[in-house]
């Protein structure tokens, strides 16, 4: 999953470079930097790798997302729809802009349910905010045709599936925006660092001003830069762009390993008639970061984890229902309103609806779903052992089942 576990000479080449002039700014010192101007190199690479036109390095995935909601003009009033199973990132870029997160129900593509997105649909609506979980992506045609039909902005949360893509273009590429994450446990890190991509000239000259105090990068002189709109300071640093790079150079290995360890999992859990496998839109476009799978049952799914915690082999893999990060059911501060400053009342309103809203079609595709991050580390014959120890594991589970039911 993560490029961290290959850390390289690579890096350490690029970042070299970085320490050597000491000029660790994006922006500026343009004679002492000596020509090296790491985020500027990496965001032509991500144009480049992706098809994107442009695309707007951050600090964070998170300030990816508000910077990209920004620009789209998304704010106070506006209702954006997104799952109830992703990052709390996602909700919290909505909520700092002022706009109200929708929550609705994934479906077992492990993202948003088109059906629940319809549904909805109000007169604030502006955006449908798909999140493409874990390596693979959500089903862009029909929410590009529902977005189409209302007339929504489309802003893609790529940040868990660089490297995936959608009948042949990268998701992250496909809507109005899409964002990436580079923080340290993703396909390729920066240490911390995300992006905007966007093939809309516009919303990228926002995103460029809006990650840089509103500068609008026009003049040679930063101190005589005009600023055409207020922004924030969401600026990468040259050393984190710098590690960028080089990952950025390696991502086709780390892909390359990724589809061989998942096939490896994924043919060996096939043996499992009971055992069923996340639905992907194109199966082709799938960047394996994880290998997603449901059991019959929450019953046998709770017993497979506590085995594998028993067996020492649950590390790597996630039950997502009992996270409190990525899904609905643990996000009590969110339905509780705990924030440190006041939202407004349209966000209040939205959140406290949370506490009493109905997710139990997600709830019956979560509870069974578990999640197994590919690493890269692992060799054929350790994915291999791996896949039978977790066979065996699940077919205890699974008799044990039939047993208790019989
Ligand atoms: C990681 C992640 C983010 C945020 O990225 P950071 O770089 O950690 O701020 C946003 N959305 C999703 C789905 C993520 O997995």
């Amino acid at each position: 999953m993560p490029g961290f576990e290959l850390w390289s000479d690579e890096e350490r080449k690029e970042v070299n470079e970085v320490l050597e002039t000491g000029i660790l700014m994006r922006y500026g010192f343009d004679s002492p930097r000596k020509g090296k101007w790491k985020s500027k190199e990496l965001e032509q690479a991500i144009c480049k790798r992706f098809g994107s036109k442009y695309a707007q390095l951050t600090s964070s995935g998170t300030s990816a997302l508000t910077t990209a909601l920004a620009a789209l003009g998304i704010g106070a009033g506006d209702e954006v729809i997104m799952p109830c199973f992703t990052f709390v990132a996602s909700f919290e870029a909505v909520l700092s802009v002022g706009a109200v997160p929708v929550l609705v129900d994934v479906d077992e593509t492990l993202t948003l349910e088109p059906g629940a997105v319809r549904k909805a649909i109000t007169s604030k609506t502006k955006c449908v905010m798909p999140v493409h979980m874990c390596g693979s992506m959500a089903d862009l045609g029909t929410l590009i045709s529902i977005c189409n039909e209302h007339r929504l902005i489309l802003l893609e949360d790529a940040c868990q599936s660089i490297g995936a893509s959608y009948k042949g273009k990268h998701v992250g590429t496909i809507g109005n925006a899409g964002t990436f994450s580079f923080d340290f446990v993703k396909t390729i890190t920066c240490g911390e660092g995300g992006a905007v991509l966007t093939s809309d000239e516009a919303v990228y000259a926002k995103c460029d001003g809006s990650s840089d105090h509103g500068h609008d990068h026009k003049g040679v002189d930063r101190g005589a830069d005009l600023h055409p709109f207020l922004g924030y300071n969401f600026r990468i640093s040259e050393l984190h762009a710098a590690v960028g790079l080089a990952q950025i150079k390696r991502l086709d290995e780390f892909l390359a390993i990724q589809r061989r360890n998942h096939s490896s999992l994924k043919n060996i859990l096939s043996q499992l008639p009971e055992i069923s496998f996340r639905k992907i839109p194109d199966p082709a476009g799938d960047s394996c970061t994880f290998l997603s799978w449901f059991l019959p049952t929450e019953e046998v799914t709770r017993a497979v984890v506590d085995e594998m915690k028993t067996q020492n082999v649950l590390a790597g893999n996630f039950y997502w229902y009992d996270n409190n990060w990525h899904y609905i059911r643990k996000w009590d501060h969110l339905k509780n309103n705990l924030t440190l400053h006041s939202l407004n009342d349209a966000q209040q309103l939205a959140l406290k609806k949370l506490q009493s809203q109905n997710f139990s079609s997600s709830d019956a595709i979560m509870s069974r779903c578990i999640s197994s991050a590919i690493s890269l580390l692992w060799t054929e014959e350790q994915t291999r052992e791996k896949a039978e120890k977790m066979v065996g594991i699940i077919r205890k589970a699974l008799n044990k089942q039939s047993v208790t039911t019989s």
